[in-house]
């Protein structure tokens, strides 16, 4: 379990709020014929235009070695070293374009109330996760 304090995680970033809706499905009363939802707060990192070109280098840098290192195996190197290639291109781009990442976040579970915690994860505006208490399933929706 990867530790979770929300003191220093608020430290990381700027907090945005978020709402959890639940599947009304998932809801066994009949009366609740609205989705269930509540509120919930994200904490988000922006990366610079120099922090993510600094981490496209790095990965470039430690994908070159990589395949440094692959020109050395016998044989196989002539399939390794090209393959090492595409795999550090292609890697560098994705560690350069991420520009928002989700430190954290907290809320209230639309079902059972209960304390959830959000991890960190890639930025996206919208995703699943799970309350650890009733282990039901909601959207995690951003509002910036
Ligand atoms: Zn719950």
């Amino acid at each position: 379990m990867i530790e979770f304090n929300w003191e220093d995680i608020k430290a990381l970033g700027q907090s945005y709020p978020a709402r959890l809706i639940g599947n009304k499905n998932l809801i066994s009363s009949a009366s609740a014929l609205k989705q269930p939802d509540s509120e919930a707060e994200l904490i988000i990192i922006f990366r610079s235009r120099l922090g993510r070109i600094f981490r496209g280098g790095l990965v470039f840098i430690a994908g070159l070695l990589v395949t440094a290192l692959s020109a050395l195996i016998p044989v196989i190197h002539f399939i390794l070293v090209p393959l090492c290639l595409i795999v550090t291109l292609v890697a560098t781009l994705f560690a350069g374009m991420n520009a928002k990442l989700i430190a954290g976040g907290q809320g209230t579970c639309p079902y059972c109330t209960a304390k959830v915690r959000i991890f960190q994860r890639r930025w996206t505006a919208a995703f699943i996760d799970r309350c650890e208490a009733c282990s039901k399933q909601f959207e995690v929706r951003s509002l910036n």
